[in-house]
């Protein structure tokens, strides 16, 4: 196993892991390596190339800013939300850009920055940095990817991490010696039936191969706030969302109405639900915004497990931090089997990538803290993924708004029906849950390209931008 729970939670800005976040990240590290092996100083512009879906939706998804603010040392966890459209203004408008906030270097955007429709080899999410001399002689360049969830890996596969990550698994994503290593979900079983732990008690003792038991803690709590606080900004801003659709923010709204009218409840058996999708739809509508999310495994699925962990937090009984800590651990077991053996991108697999495996996560995670086995929480996870396969990612107009908004309020239902429908059985069942993964793999491999966040079909082709 390679992954810490907290490479799939990570805290950023919307709307885009793999779009938004990843390229920020190759952006720095590009900027990084300049620095240290050749000084700044010695660079008089730099080029950036974008491929792929990376090109096909980038704009859309912010890309072209991620890389702007990566260049310029801004990192996704702690730049502040708010800054982010100055720092691009000032850049655009003065055609520089402060590498690393350190050496200034012209940056026109139609020349400097490159949209290539061609893909490189390891994935659709390429990107290639270019550093010039003043003579204009190349002296750097290197390829990035962007492979989903916030992961970048360079063109020999090694992962990249940005500072904040060092703590986890090494740069090569390495993790020797953890206690209760487990690749599949028969692996993590097996863990679980030889130990006695769950799998959350798992992955705590997993944490702690890289960190406290006092830090594992601190940070879940962190990860949850940051949720938590998604939600809130979610539910208390209106207007429209960015791009030419102007798609209204509905969130506030909703949550006025539900406010307002308890006694609607009273009459209304399933009210419940009306709040799932208001956590969800908040998250996305924040996500899409550019506001600070985590992502959970992606930016574009990041309202699905917040939704499903606000459900469990407001209407189940008993709920408690020690609950959060085991719904965020389950997760993350869950989430690092599928970035082991499937993806986490919709430019390779579809959303199935993204929503599905948010739900599937969420799934588990919510059997878990209503007491479900481990046979039942892989059972949970399961369901959470068969009943997503083949789900295509078709963003209208590029942008991470529709269908991802309501996709993912969709997906917090899902995940509790399946939680639930899990805790009726005894674990036992026919698909694995490492046989959905294989299956989903296999489908995202058979999807056409422009069902794979190209925005050349779906509804991407059918719905009219305005
Ligand atoms: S359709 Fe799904 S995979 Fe595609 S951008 Fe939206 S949330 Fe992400």
């Amino acid at each position: 196993m390679s992954v810490s729970v907290f490479d799939l939670f990570k805290i950023g800005v919307g709307p885009s892991s793999s779009h938004t976040v990843g390229p920020m990240i190759a952006a720095r590290q590009f900027a990084c390596h300049v620095r240290d092996t050749l000084g700044l100083a010695a660079v008089h512009h730099v080029t950036v190339e974008l491929f792929g879906s990376l090109s096909a939706t980038g704009v859309g998804h912010g890309t072209d800013k991620a890389v702007l603010l990566g260049l310029a040392g801004h990192e996704p966890d702690h730049i502040d939300p708010d800054q982010i459209q100055p720092a691009i203004a000032d850049i655009r408008i003065r055609q520089t850009l402060e590498l690393l906030g350190e050496h200034m270097v012209p940056f026109v955007e139609k020349e400097h920055l490159l949209f290539r429709r061609k893909s490189l080899p390891l994935h659709p999410n390429g990107m290639a940095f270019h550093a010039f001399d003043a003579q204009g002689n190349e002296i750097a360049a290197r390829e990035y990817y962007s492979v989903g969830g916030g992961f970048v890996i360079d063109a020999a596969g090694e992962r990249v991490l940005n500072s904040a990550a060092t703590a986890g698994p090494d740069a090569a994503g390495h993790a020797q010696g953890l206690p209760h290593p487990f690749r599949t979900g028969a692996e993590l079983l097996a863990q679980c039936q030889a130990t006695g732990l769950t799998p959350a008690q798992l992955m705590a003792a997993n944490e702690q191969h890289w960190r406290s038991a006092f830090e594992v803690r601190r940070q879940l709590m962190a990860i949850w706030k940051t949720m938590a606080g998604a939600v809130q900004r979610g539910c208390a801003s209106t207007g429209t969302l960015p791009g030419p659709m102007h798609v209204r923010r509905r969130a506030a709204e909703l949550h006025h109405k539900l406010s307002t009218q308890p006694e609607a409840a009273l009459r209304d058996p399933l009210s419940m639900l009306d709040w799932v999708n208001l956590y969800a739809m908040a998250v996305n509508e924040e996500n899409a915004a550019g506001g600070r999310v985590v992502t959970a495994p992606t930016n574009g699925a990041a309202g699905v497990i917040p939704a499903v962990l606000h459900y469990y937090v407001n209407f189940l009984p008993g709920a408690n931090e020690d609950g959060i800590a085991t719904f965020l651990l389950t997760a993350g077991a869950i989430g690092i089997i599928y970035k082991e053996n499937a993806s986490l991108s919709g430019a390779e697999v579809g959303c199935q990538g993204e929503v599905g495996v948010a739900c599937s996560m969420a799934a588990g995670a919510l059997a878990a803290v209503m007491g479900g086995s481990p046979e039942q929480i892989e059972n949970a996870a399961e369901i959470g993924m068969e009943h997503n396969l083949g789900m295509t990612c078709d963003p209208v107009g590029g942008l991470v708004q529709i269908p991802c908004i309501e996709r993912n309020a969709m997906g917090a239902i899902k995940a509790i029906n399946a939680a639930r429908m899990a805790l009726r059985g005894d674990g036992q069942h026919v698909v694995s849950l490492d046989k959905v993964i294989k299956t989903m793999m296999q489908t995202g491999a058979d999807m056409k390209v422009k069902y794979k966040e190209t925005s050349r079909g779906g509804l991407a082709v059918n719905v009219v931008e305005c």
